[in-house]
């Protein structure tokens, strides 16, 4: 493995369901350290992207290569041990459970029980003291966020800006590499926005690599160093965001809808 790889090289991507493909031959890669967006009209195969990248579909055709080893059709828990990982909504799962109980969820659910259990190989008396140490993380992160002051809230009673803070914090708690956020600003108010937005620079300067799909053009502009765009399920143009906004043929595909 050398530094300048790409952390992640996606090749000839194709998914289909049913009649409709998706994805239909996308091929980037993401360099190591960086956060890259990746943007695209309605319908342009973005999501299933993230979702074939991380093992939540299996492509038809194509291949995922995450730090030098192939995780194409890889189960999440898999590509989440191997460092790579995407948020999940909160939404989805059960509002009722605290913000803390949320967050010692994160590891079995997305390592799997029975793999977090063999990250670390440990003796029966050693169980409390990794739930300890993963609480104590837990808070770490939640602290990192600023929203540990919300720990024994109901996850259901956060604003939409607080539960993607919640939604990252969770991601990290299983010591990725690289993070994948399908639109880590929806619904979130403009001053959340500023600090999130802020924290991923921060966990940038600490090495993290970022993929992220976002609509809102400043945000790309001010804060991708790469852009990657997607067109009807291919790669329509990449760059630097600059060039990206003056590209005429990514001008059309949004004019185009
Ligand atoms: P984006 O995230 O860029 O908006 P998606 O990846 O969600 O695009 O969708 C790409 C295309 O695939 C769309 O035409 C969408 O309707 C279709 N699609 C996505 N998921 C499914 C699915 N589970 N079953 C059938 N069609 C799907
Ligand atoms: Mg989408």
């Amino acid at each position: 493995r050398t530094v300048d790889e790409p952390i992640l090289q996606v090749d000839d991507l194709v998914k289909r369901f049913g009649g409709i493909t998706a994805v239909d031959g996308a091929s980037f890669q993401v360099e190591r350290g960086t956060i890259t967006g990746l943007i695209g009209p309605n319908g342009a195969g973005k999501s299933t992207t993230f979702n074939c990248i991380t093992g939540v579909y299996t492509p038809n055709e194509g291949s995922v290569v995450f730090e030098g080893t192939d995780i194409t059709g890889r189960d999440p828990y898999q590509v989440a041990n191997q460092g790579l990982v995407r948020t999940f909504q909160i939404a989805r799962e059960l509002p009722e459970m605290t913000v803390l109980e949320n967050m010692m969820l994160a590891p079995k659910n997305q390592l799997g029980e029975s793999l977090w259990r063999s990250v670390a190989p440990i003796a029966r008396r050693d169980v409390v003291e990794q739930e300890e140490e993963l609480r104590e993380r837990a808070w770490e992160m939640l602290e990192f966020f600023e929203i540990d002051h919300l720990a024994g809230e109901y996850a259901g009673n956060l604003s939409g800006g607080q539960r993607k803070l919640l939604e990252m914090a969770r991601a990290l708690l299983t010591d990725p590499e690289m993070l994948l956020l399908d639109e880590p600003m929806a619904g979130v108010n403009p001053s959340l926005e500023k600090k999130l937005l802020s924290h991923i620079h921060e966990l940038q300067d600490q090495g993290y690599t970022f993929l992220l799909v976002e609509h809102d053009m400043d945000v790309i502009m001010n804060h991708c160093e790469h852009v990657i765009v997607m067109h009807q399920g291919t790669v329509l143009a990449e760059g630097e965001a600059a060039e990206i906004k003056a590209n005429e043929e990514v001008i059309e595909a949004y004019l185009g809808g």
